[in-house]
């Protein structure tokens, strides 16, 4: 006796089941999502490390052209909080609230260069009041060159600097 099942592999029974479940996911609406920078509806791409996108790919490859690596890559609350653990200070930071705070033109608010990682320019938390914690309001984006000069030197030095500077080339 001859059974007339068709011959299906597990991988396509399963690929068959994902694409279904997909478009299901797809005609409900449930895949779409909003760019949080330019506020375009676009569709989640397949993949892992997706499912919490926030950004189109219009702004997402625009990030990484001009940083270097990815947002979400370069954006990273977790790194701050293992910080702010190690030093025992306080931190309420997140994701969303980094994203929204990051330079939309991707430049050091001090040295107005772009910030790209890997570099001294690299985009770097600073806490405008060092006595407070990673908590938001505290904190913004500056180059971590801005920022360890600021963390090296206080503001009568670097005036002391700047003054000592401009005598040498005026002489
Ligand atoms: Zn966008």
């Amino acid at each position: 006796m001859s059974r007339n099942f068709k011959a299906v592999s597990k991988e396509d029974y399963l690929s068959e089941r994902r694409e279904k479940a997909r478009f299901k996911a797809l005609s409900d609406g449930k895949l779409e999502f909003k760019c949080i920078w330019c506020g375009d509806l676009s569709l989640k791409p397949k993949g892992r490390g997706q499912r919490d996108r926030r950004f189109c790919n219009t702004c997402e490859q625009n990030a990484t052209e001009k940083l270097g690596d990815k947002l979400s890559v370069v954006v990273c609350a977790g790194f701050y909080k293992w910080r702010a653990i190690k030093k025992g200070i306080e931190f309420d930071l997140d994701q969303d609230y980094l994203y929204s705070i990051f330079p939309r033109d991707f430049k050091c608010p001090v040295f107005n260069v772009t910030m790209r990682i890997n570099t001294r320019t690299a985009p770097s938390l600073d806490r405008k009041d060092s006595s407070k914690g990673y908590i938001k309001g505290n904190v913004e984006y500056i180059s971590l060159k801005a920022n360890q000069m600021k963390t090296d030197a206080s503001i009568k030095e670097l005036k002391m600097l700047v003054s000592y500077l401009e005598s040498k080339s005026n002489e």
